[in-house]
């Protein structure tokens, strides 16, 4: 019996035993092909030579100092090197362990902003339905996740959250794709006069929906409109990137491609490509400075910030991305393997949307095409596709974004932005056999 409780006592995992490229390999020496990044966060694989030799380099130098008595080296080059990707506006940064410390820095960052410019009643964020920012109690105050939020409810703020843009399941038929983008952002307008502008601190969202919805891209011009009511409103725009982030969407980051400067930005998971726990929060650089002016410093804090193995990791993936190009691979792998699933499943009954950008992929599973009902368990067939895959030594990241069947069960690919071609061809292959409609029909 395992005294490690993250999962039911009965859930039994295969050892983990070691990793070769894009490869893991357990107890038995069974091989598993990662076609997810685990949950989308191992771009580089697993044993990527010049990352373990970064990270021992800076174990052999210093593994942690303290922040509040040192800065290091590979944390004031990451930083700078992030910045740099806000030529606009510039930037500062924070690193945290992962995701939700990233969407916490974020929560306190805002509130503390609007505070040293004399708003002090602006604190609320609002958030989207079926939306996943963290499992710490502020970063799943802002999730609209039902199952995640429900046990915890009352310990959580309930700000509002609206509706998704998510045209596969509410745009409607008589509507074009720029109506349905309006009227989603438009949403937001909404939900901030009723709450009153005065006191809404920020809107948070991914943008492109991982996990809780299967990768869900916005409409053209969503996040433009969104943009305009946030400066209308004097509300920040938060955009999650802990997921879609860091390469993942084929751009370094996903908002890119919807010509919008968020004023703060979340990363994790791929920032430190598994091979140590990473995760940023990165703000325009006036609200750093007018903080600052007013307050000294930003008023927040955690024992390993700016872990300087951590980020020599971050430094190493970065190298890695720019060294090789990977973005430019992540776009060709990417509308490659999208091309093949569309073409391979095609005429598949249960397969109802196929979707993405770079290698950030979603294949959304209905009982029925035509009229786009969901599965009649989304949670059951979803765990039993992440079994059927791990038999066929392939690991994928299925998941369902409501409990009460309003859209249906995706599969998450997440491809490392390192495989070959004879990767795409096995991830295919043994997809195919996992969405065997035969075996489906009695579970969707
Ligand atoms: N934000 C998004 C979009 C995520 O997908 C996740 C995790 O899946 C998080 C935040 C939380 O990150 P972490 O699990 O590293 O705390």
């Amino acid at each position: 019996m395992s005294q490690v409780f993250y999962r039911s006592p009965k859930t039994r995992y295969p050892m983990v035993q070691r990793a070769d490229g894009v490869y893991l390999y357990d107890q038995h020496n069974k091989a598993y092909l990662d076609g997810s990044g685990g949950a989308a966060v191992s771009c580089l694989g697993y044993n990527h030579p010049q990352i373990i030799r970064a990270i021992k380099a800076q174990l052999d130098k210093v593994p942690f100092a303290h922040s509040a008595f040192f800065t290091n080296e590979p944390q004031e080059e990451l930083a700078q090197r992030l910045a740099d990707r806000f030529p606009q506006v510039g930037a500062r940064v924070y690193f945290l362990s992962g995701g939700s410390e990233a969407n916490e820095t974020a929560l306190k960052l805002v509130r503390q902003y609007w505070l040293a410019k004399g708003c002090s009643s602006k604190y609320k964020i609002i958030s989207r339905q079926q939306s996943y920012h963290g499992n710490t109690l502020g970063a799943l105050s802002v999730s609209g996740n039902v199952q995640r939020r429900k046990t915890y409810g009352p310990m959580l703020q309930d700000w509002p959250r609206i509706m998704p843009c998510y045209s596969y399941r509410h745009q409607r038929e008589d509507e074009s794709d720029a109506q349905f983008a309006q009227r989603a952002a438009n949403a937001l307008e909404q939900a901030i006069l009723e709450a009153g502008p005065e006191t809404v601190a920020a809107f948070i969202a991914e943008p492109i929906v991982g996990a809780t919805l299967g990768v869900v891209l916005p409409a053209t011009d969503y996040f433009r409109r969104i943009r305009e009511i946030c400066d209308q409103y004097q509300v920040l725009l938060i955009l999650d990137e802990v997921m879609c982030g860091a390469g993942r969407s084929g751009h370094y980051f996903a908002f890119e491609q919807e010509n919008v400067v968020p004023d703060v930005v979340t990363l994790a998971k791929g920032l430190g490509g598994g091979y140590q726990p990473l995760g940023a929060c990165i703000c325009r650089q006036d609200i750093h400075d007018t903080i600052v002016d007013a307050c000294g410093s930003f008023a927040h804090g955690h024992t390993y910030i700016g872990h300087a193995t951590a980020c020599a990791a971050g430094v190493a993936v970065m190298d890695v991305l720019e060294q090789q190009n990977l973005l430019d691979r992540v776009q060709s792998s990417g509308k490659l393997i999208r091309n093949a699933l569309r073409t391979q499943l095609a005429e598949h009954p249960y397969v109802g949307d196929i979707r993405g950008s770079g290698l950030f992929i979603g294949i959304e599973l209905v009982s029925d095409r035509t009229s786009r009902r969901a599965p009649a368990n989304s949670a059951a067939l979803a765990s039993t596709l992440k079994q059927r895959a791990m038999d066929t030594g392939l690991i994928i990241y299925p998941g369902h974004g409501s409990v009460d069947g309003s859209n249906g069960t995706h599969i998450l690919l997440a491809p490392p932005f390192i495989y070959q071609d004879q990767h795409i061809d096995e991830l295919l292959s043994k997809l195919s056999s996992v969405l065997d409609h035969n075996e489906l029909k009695s579970m969707v």
